[in-house]
């Protein structure tokens, strides 16, 4: 399965000239949430992402995602691997599990995202989840940044990661972009004007 062929398609993965949201300019963009935009796409992909944990032999009671932009892998996960899915949201500053989900003492849970960049919200996710004395046994998510390692894969993680090293990163593909600060951007330099991806019709 061609990972990056299915986002291109779905236009989830944009060519040209962009300002990152950390300021950086690059030529690539991904709009994760296009690629769950049809439904039947994001059964293919989350059922490939499902083959790779079981092929694993990894036991998983629930997925729990962080909302907003996990929910809809996570619930698209859940369902390839036939367990419970939930999420949990900010509050205050804070990640909460509301709306009457709750976790037992013990069970397996799997934090998804659609996209895992330095990990940063996986993180916050894994930390309320074992607050509530469950037990993250595994990251995974449609695609991958390329800061942090997934499973089958042996590159170094980049120190922006914030995943744990011993609990495995299940991701799809890896994406990783050239970057450069809006000074040292060759694009810029060649006349042409960055775009914010998500404004206008971007
Ligand atoms: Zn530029």
């Amino acid at each position: 399965m061609n990972v990056e062929e299915i986002y291109k398609d779905a236009k989830a993965l944009l060519e040209g000239h962009f300002i990152l949201s950390s300021g950086n300019h690059s030529n690539r963009y991904l709009q994760s949430a296009k690629v769950l935009e049809d439904p039947k796409r994001a059964a293919i992909l989350a059922d490939a992402l499902a083959m790779m944990i079981k092929e694993s032999n990894l036991e998983v009671d629930t997925v729990c995602a962080p909302a907003l932009g996990g929910i809809l892998a996570g619930y698209e996960l859940a369902r390839s691997l036939n367990v419970r899915s939930i999420f949990v949201e900010r509050k205050e500053g804070g990640m909460e599990l509301r709306r009457g989900f709750e976790v037992k003492k013990g069970e397996k849970i799997l934090i998804c995202e659609d996209i895992i960049t330095t990990g940063g919200s996986a993180m916050e996710a894994a930390s309320i989840i074992k607050k509530l004395g469950a037990e993250v046994v595994a990251f995974a998510s449609l695609a991958n940044r390329g800061f942090c390692k997934r499973e089958g894969t042996d590159i170094t993680p980049k120190s922006e990661c914030k995943l744990p090293m011993d609990t495995p990163l299940f991701a799809l593909d890896d994406f990783t972009f050239e970057m450069y600060t809006p000074e040292e951007c060759p694009l810029c330099k060649k006349g042409s004007i960055a775009v914010k991806p998500g404004s206008r019709n971007n």
